[in-house]
């Protein structure tokens, strides 16, 4: 298995190598084997790759934004015809099952640049009265913005970063994951074929040290990160120092609400896809799941059913529904949070190990039983893990589940409407999903509230966070001046 990409950088229209930096590895978590080997950033390689995005950026920014456009709809079309290679580039890479990366991934970030594309040519100013003169309001490009990914939607990420960020008239330096190198750099050929200028997208490779120089360069006016909370802090602290503007989607111990009036199986769908997709790597999953005591015998029963049937394996077969975790480093830590919980006192109902000996594969595992203080109910975990708790009461549940540091997301199951509706509103969360889970259409805005981030992707809200306002009062008649 060969995914090694023509050079580790691309900057300015080109594919670019530095051997003087740090080497790395890009392995197939199934297997271990080494697909790609790359090279790490160096200062130089930095400094070309923001010289370039703020050279071509003023250029872009002035062209009419239909045109904008349509490049962007050409990448578009050209991410979903290449989806069957990218997918499959995408499952070297993350390990993510071939069934999901085939529609999750790349499709997903062509509908980006499809929504952004349509989206750009939208974008007008206001006309504000002021008796005899008048302003107007001016929506302008931020400039060079950074982008800094996670490794678990790798190609989406940049997607849902470059998309809104180039629709707008900016220019992108993006950094993926040191686990995920590689669908950045097929985005960046993509953009290119679509008829993008040279130095308007470009990639540059690296671990957390690359990412900080990104985020407190002179050259930058806005940092976008997918990441953890500890790393979410340090960004944005560096971001802080150039008062530069940021966009932080971080993580989440997002709870699911079922009430004992809900669909019981399609509240078990919702639980086993809201923690087991992408073996759990997903910042979004409703890790604690609340289960109203006179339904709880009935749903762990078909949860156990059906987490039972989910097919492990070689995340390449298209018969399979649960690939590995991302990395070594990633199993272990998952199966510590498995062996605290035994620890702590939860009730193992299944999994709870490493499924066979080989790749970095975890069994799909529930814990019921769980209280609020134990470390499963507390930590973001990102594995197959699911915490089951007990509740009574609508206005304890709403409690228990905003009782925590995050807010990323919330679920609720419930045929009572106003109760949905209440329960949508109490929720301390960017998100809620009613009689549904963790479907993110890029028209609907997703973001955190609470340690969980700032700023929203996609959507309407998705302009706010890549243009600024300029205001422009226009005097029409003498100027009043008392001296
Ligand atoms: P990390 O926070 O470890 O890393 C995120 C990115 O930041 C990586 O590219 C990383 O580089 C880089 N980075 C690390 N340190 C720094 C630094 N000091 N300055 C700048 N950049 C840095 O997250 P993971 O990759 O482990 O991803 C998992 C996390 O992402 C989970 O917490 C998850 O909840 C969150 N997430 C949030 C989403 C959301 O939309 N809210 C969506 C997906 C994931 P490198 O990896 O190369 O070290």
């Amino acid at each position: 298995m060969n995914a090694q990409p023509k050079a580790s950088h691309f900057i300015a229209g080109d594919f670019v190598e530095d051997t003087r930096g740090a080497a790395f590895d890009s392995t197939h978590p199934a297997t271990g084997a080494v697909i790609a080997r790359l090279h790490e950033a160096t200062p130089d390689i930095m400094s070309r790759a923001l010289d370039a995005a703020r050279d071509a950026q003023p250029a872009w920014a002035a062209l009419p934004p239909v045109e904008r456009g349509r490049i962007l709809h050409r990448a578009a079309m050209i991410l979903r015809a290449r989806n069957q290679e990218l997918s499959v580039l995408e499952t070297q890479d993350t390990g993510k099952p071939l069934q999901e990366t085939l529609v999750a991934d790349a499709a997903s970030g062509a509908d980006a640049f499809e929504y952004f594309a349509g989206f750009a040519p939208t974008v007008t100013g206001q006309t504000i009265p002021l008796g005899r003169d008048m302003a107007y309001t001016l929506r302008e490009a931020l400039g060079v913005c950074a982008g800094i990914g996670a490794w678990n939607y790798p190609i989406q990420i940049a997607c849902w970063k470059a998309a809104p960020a180039l629709a707008f008239g900016n220019a992108m330096v993006f950094k993926p994951s040191e686990l995920t190198p590689l669908s950045a750099l097929a985005l960046a050929e993509i953009l290119q074929e679509a008829g993008l200028p040279a130095g308007l997208f470009n990639v540059v490779q690296g671990r957390g040290a690359v990412g900080a120089a990104l985020a407190s360069d002179a050259r930058v006016a806005k940092v976008s990160l997918t990441g953890s909370v500890p790393t979410g802090r340090k960004v944005y602290a560096a971001a802080a120092q150039g008062i530069r503007a940021v966009t932080m989607e971080l993580g989440g111990k997002s709870p699911l609400i079922i009430f004992d009036d809900a669909d019981v199986e399609n509240a078990v769908s919702a639980a086993i896809l809201g923690n087991f997709y992408s073996a759990g790597q997903i910042c979004s999953n409703g890790t604690r799941v609340f289960v109203h005591q006179r339904i709880k015998a009935e749903f762990l029963d078909r949860l156990v059913v059906r987490t039972r049937q989910i097919r492990l394996g070689d995340p390449l077969d298209p018969q399979t529904q649960m690939g590995p975790l991302v990395s070594e480093a990633q199993m272990d830590k998952v199966l510590g949070h498995i062996a605290r919980g035994v620890k702590d006192g939860a009730r193992l109902v299944c999994g709870g190990a490493r499924h066979g000996t080989s790749g970095c594969f975890v069994q799909p595992t529930v814990f019921a039983d769980v209280r609020d203080d134990m470390a499963l109910a507390q930590q973001e975990i990102f594995g197959p893990v699911m915490s089951v708790l007990d509740f009574n009461g609508e206005t304890d549940v709403v409690a228990r589940a905003n009782a925590t540091e995050y807010g990323l997301a919330a679920g609720v199951f419930t045929r009572d409407l106003a109760r949905a509706h209440r329960v949508a509103g109490a929720m301390q969360a960017g998100t809620v999903w009613v009689n549904a889970y963790n479907l993110t259409p890029v028209e609907m805005p997703f973001g955190g509230v609470k340690a969980s981030g700032v700023g929203r992707e996609n959507g309407h809200a998705a302009l706010e966070h890549y243009t600024r306002i300029k205001s422009v009062y226009l005097g029409l008649g003498d100027v009043d001046a008392p001296y």
